[in-house]
Formats: C-alpha cells, structure tokens, sequence
C-alpha cells in the first residue's frame, strides 16, 4: 500500500489503475482514502494530485480516533478489548472486569453505538437494583441516553435516569438516585428537599460539585 505524507502525517492509500481519464480520489471510512488513476500516468502526477488536493483530504476524512483501553463501572475498572470480526456484539465479563466488544467496523462511533446499547441494558440493571435498597415509593423506571441530564422524576413519580450515569463512582450514582428519590417526596428544590436529601446523602453539596466538574468528561457516549 502506497503511503504519502500530509501535514506531517503518513497516510496509507490504495492506488488502483483504471481505464480511466483523468485521476480521482475518494475517502473511506477507516481512516484512508483511494486514488483511481488512468494506466499509463506516472507516479509523480499522482503524488502532485495528492498534495493539491491535501487541504480537501485533512478536513473530510474520518480519523479512526482512539477509543479508551478501559472504562470505569460505578468504582470499576473494565478493560475494553476491541477484535475486528464478522458481526458485532459485545460480552460483559463481571469477574475479570472484561468487556469485550467483537465489531466489523473499527471507527470509534461505531464502537461507541455498540457498547451504548449493551451498557444502557447493564445500567438498567444496575439503576433497579440501587434503587430497591431503599424505602421510598416510586412508578416506573426507563433509562436512556439524554445528553443533558442525569435523571428527573414525573410528577406521578416515573423515573427517568441517564445510563452514563454508571461511569460515575459509586458515590456519584447513588446521590443521583437518591436526588431522584426525594423527588417522589418533594417536588421542588426547597430548603425541605434539600434537608431530606441530606439525610440520606450528607455530602450532596460536594456530589454536585463533582458532577458540574467532572461529568461532562465522564459522559463520552453522548
Ligand atoms: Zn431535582
């Protein structure tokens, strides 16, 4: 495979001769591109088509940018195993701390597609069991992947919880579920809320400092 510099960059591309007339180049999705070219052109010609259309190329092609080696699942840490393979899917090994996800595209999103269906299914699971250790009264529970925010409670007491939210440390998750809880109790944030979160959670205030800091970094699915 050919390989041309860019902006300080080696790419890879595949060269292929054509019964063509005049070259041509496309991107792909793994992070390279492809020149078609007529048979008989020289190199030197194709390396100068390149470069003049290096602007085009830096700015449209998809960088496979590095995905992360682990992520952390309320206080532990799971390696992520990436294979390529046939057809996607993703196993979840509690005790080795292992998940690993087998997908036929290696491109980061499609990474992140996968791993946020199998993880909202864990966070589901994860969300209920917390939330059964305590006593308050409560509908129905959904989880799902809204960007902004980490939970709300309906006014007939649905809850509603983002799934990132088990990339937080345990302390973190458990103030949102109980922020939640309280909600089915007192609606507003009154000074009565406040005080009745606190009882079942005395450090809320720096909870909530960590999660105006550090959650928008946590949060990579959204
Ligand atoms: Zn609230």
């Amino acid at each position: 495979m050919p390989t041309i510099e860019i902006s300080g960059r080696q790419f890879n591309y595949t060269l292929q001769r054509k019964s063509i007339l005049s070259l041509r180049l496309r991107l792909n999705s793994t992070g390279s591109f492809a020149v078609s070219a007529p048979h008989l052109i020289p190199q030197i010609f194709i390396d100068k088509f390149i470069s003049e259309h290096a602007g085009w190329i830096i700015k449209n092609i998809k960088t496979p940018s590095k995905f992360p080696s682990f992520l952390n699942i309320l206080d532990k840490k799971y390696d992520l195993i990436i294979s390529k393979t046939a057809h996607d899917s993703v196993v979840v090994f509690d005790d080795e701390q292992k998940i690993y996800i087998n997908s036929h595209l290696q491109t980061s999103p499609h990474i992140k597609k996968l791993l946020d269906k199998k993880l909202r299914i864990l966070a589901a699971k994860l969300i209920k069991f917390h939330l059964s250790k305590y006593d308050f009264k409560y509908s129905h529970i959904s989880v799902r992947n809204q960007s902004s925010r980490f939970g709300s409670c309906s006014h007939s007491n649905n809850l509603n919880f983002n799934w990132q939210i088990i990339l937080f440390p345990l302390s973190i998750f458990q103030h949102i579920l109980l922020h939640e809880l309280c909600h089915t109790v007192v609606k507003n944030h009154s000074v009565k809320f406040w005080n009745l979160l606190a009882t079942y959670d005395p450090n809320y205030r720096a909870h909530r400092r960590w999660l105006k800091s550090k959650a928008p970094k946590v949060m990579i699915f959204s």
